[in-house]
């Protein structure tokens, strides 16, 4: 496994869509998702200048963090929480990241912002949108966002980014085709569509003193383009960096 040419591959398929799709290359950041993998392979990333890591399981995450950190090499990692968020979790997950992608209820936001230490500034948060309909998926429907985000907009201890999404079929296949792309873009389009409408209802409203939402966690592996061409601001990805994950978990 050459993780610094999967990195150098990944980086040039991000540039060229950014090219593709007329959007400035700086817009898009990498986020390398490390779940499961040992902590050699976060160093090799490291090395080859990867600063932003995404883990979904606490057990998982929590040893390869605290080596990382008491480590002076490598304490400008900043670590993305992307798993599904159990609310007796939420005290370690705010103590130990700096960035949380599947937030998708109120009680989660405010446990979060609560239990967030002060010297570390606002948790950054994501709000994960249902954009499949399946039932076992996590995640609110655009229906419910609104009013979610309202809520959240204003605790204290988070700062609401933006909006997060993992389509249904968002599988392995690098996209070899125009239409494949075409295809994916949709739930992609309805998400930047669904930030565009929060921004500018709250820039509208009078008096307010909201700042617009800037993040679209958006894309992995397999369709990091077409969440780039629908305005991705950080695009997630595992497999193609790391390789097959031994245990077939999301
Ligand atoms: C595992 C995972 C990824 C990475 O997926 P790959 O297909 O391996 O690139 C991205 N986002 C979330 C939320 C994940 O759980």
């Amino acid at each position: 496994m050459n993780i610094k040419k999967n990195i150098t591959n990944i980086t040039e398929r991000i540039k060229n869509a950014t090219k593709l799709y007329a959007r400035s290359p700086d817009t898009v950041k990498l986020l390398a998702v490390s779940k499961t993998k040992p902590l050699t392979m976060i160093q090799d990333a490291y090395t080859a200048g990867q600063r932003d890591f995404g883990e979904n399981y606490l057990q998982d995450a929590l040893p390869k963090i605290e080596t990382l950190s008491a480590d002076p090499n490598y304490n400008d990692i900043i670590w993305h929480f992307i798993g599904s968020i159990q609310s007796n979790k939420t005290k370690t997950i705010a103590e130990n990241f700096s960035w949380v992608h599947g937030v998708d209820r109120l009680k989660i936001a405010r446990r979060l912002g609560e239990q967030r230490p002060a010297e570390l500034g606002n948790i950054n948060i994501c709000i994960q949108v249902n954009s499949s309909k399946e039932k076992s998926k996590s995640g609110v429907t655009l229906q419910e966002l609104p009013q979610l985000i309202s809520e959240i907009r204003d605790l204290p201890g988070v700062s609401l980014r933006g909006l997060m999404t993992i389509p249904a079929n968002s599988t392995l296949t690098t996209p070899e085709s125009s239409s494949v792309i075409e295809k994916q873009r949709k739930p992609f389009r309805e998400l930047h569509k669904a930030l565009e409408q929060i921004n500018n209802n709250s820039t509208h409203a009078s008096g307010s003193t909201e700042t617009d939402l800037d993040t679209l966690s958006m894309g992995m592996s397999g369709d990091l383009e077409a969440a780039i061409a629908e305005g991705a601001t950080i695009v997630r990805v595992g497999t193609d960096i790391f390789g097959i994950r031994e245990t077939n978990n999301r």
